[in-house]
């Protein structure tokens, strides 16, 4: 049995903000497949639960008129997936939520609590890091907007203000036009388990397919939060499309990460693995973009 002080169920945005304003000890559930097992593990005992799984309205992918992917968070990994505006400008976030546990945790599990959960596993994390996503936050103050890096403040710790909460997740035009990405998520099985770590890199390339005009990489379990590696992606901006610059990017790769030993590998590991993650997820994306290696 779940031991639970009480539930409270909103229906719309506002009215989850008001009774996180009135239980402001309350915690907020979305698809519970976190939450849930927490409250299994005992480590929520006796906790009050503001259910947003029923406002409707934070369910879907749009755009807006300016060309922004509105994600709202409440949307599940299987609806990503299959999303057409998904699989037109960013196909990888739909194939990396597409790696999430089973089919039952891809139908229940959504993408606001994959990132508000602030662990630097989350498959979606290092791939909407790579797309410069922007984390749109809604309380009775109002709407801000932070980019995703700064929405992930440590290890298991998010910026939301109290009575506030996630709303949606913004990729403008700029972030997606001409780039097609790449995410390789290293686990020790194929199904059922979280990252050993994941690296998601995107790329866009000259008319001519034979030069890199930009890259983007994102690593999760390579810190305490995902993150991107600024220097790799300066070492190949219009550099030739060529092994060299793969190299080169996944040597400067190395540079600002810095995992740690765990039961489930150890730091070594981690680091060959993220110097070889890099130069997959790059050469890949080379590929989907029409350029050869
Ligand atoms: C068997 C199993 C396998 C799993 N495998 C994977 C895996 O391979 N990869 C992976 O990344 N994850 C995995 N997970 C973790 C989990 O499914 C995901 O993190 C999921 O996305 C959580 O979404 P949810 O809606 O169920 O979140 P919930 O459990 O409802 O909430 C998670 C956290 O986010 C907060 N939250 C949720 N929505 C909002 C919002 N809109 N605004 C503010 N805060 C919010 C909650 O308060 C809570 O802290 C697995 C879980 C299980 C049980």
């Amino acid at each position: 049995m779940y031991d639970i002080k009480a539930l409270y169920e909103a229906n719309s945005v506002n009215e989850a903000i008001e009774l996180m304003q009135q239980h402001p000890d309350a915690k907020i559930i979305a698809g519970g497949s976190d939450v849930l097992i927490k409250l299994r593990e005992g480590k929520l005992a006796g906790c009050e639960l503001v259910s947003i799984f029923g406002i409707d309205a934070l369910r879907g992918i749009s755009m807006d008129e300016d060309g922004t992917l509105r994600i709202l968070p409440l949307t599940s990994f299987s609806h990503i997936t299959k999303d057409p505006l998904i699989n037109e400008h960013i196909k990888v976030l739909g194939e990396a939520v597409d790696m999430v546990g089973g089919p039952q945790i891809r139908n229940i599990g959504t993408i606001g609590g994959n990132i508000s959960n602030g662990v630097t596993s989350a498959d979606s994390a290092s791939t909407l890091h790579a797309w410069d996503a922007i984390v749109e936050l809604t309380s009775a103050e109002g709407v801000r907007q932070l980019p995703i890096k700064e929405y992930y403040i440590s290890a298991g710790k998010v910026a939301l203000r109290p009575a506030e909460l996630l709303t949606a997740i913004l990729i403008k035009e700029e972030s997606y036009a001409g780039y097609k990405g790449h995410y390789i998520k290293y686990a020790m099985r194929n199904a059922m388990d979280i990252a050993t770590l994941g690296c998601s890199v995107n790329v866009k390339l000259s008319d001519d397919k034979k030069t890199i005009l930009g890259a983007r990489i994102a690593y999760g379990v390579a810190g305490p939060v995902p993150m991107r590696v600024p220097a790799a992606e300066e070492a190949v901006r219009g550099k030739p499309v060529c092994g060299e610059t793969v190299d080169a990017f996944a040597g400067a790769a190395m540079q600002n990460i810095n995992p740690r030993d765990s039961w489930r590998a150890s730091r070594d590991f981690r680091l060959h693995l993220a110097h070889e993650l890099a130069k997959r997820a790059l050469t890949e994306s080379i590929r989907l973009s029409g350029g050869e290696i």
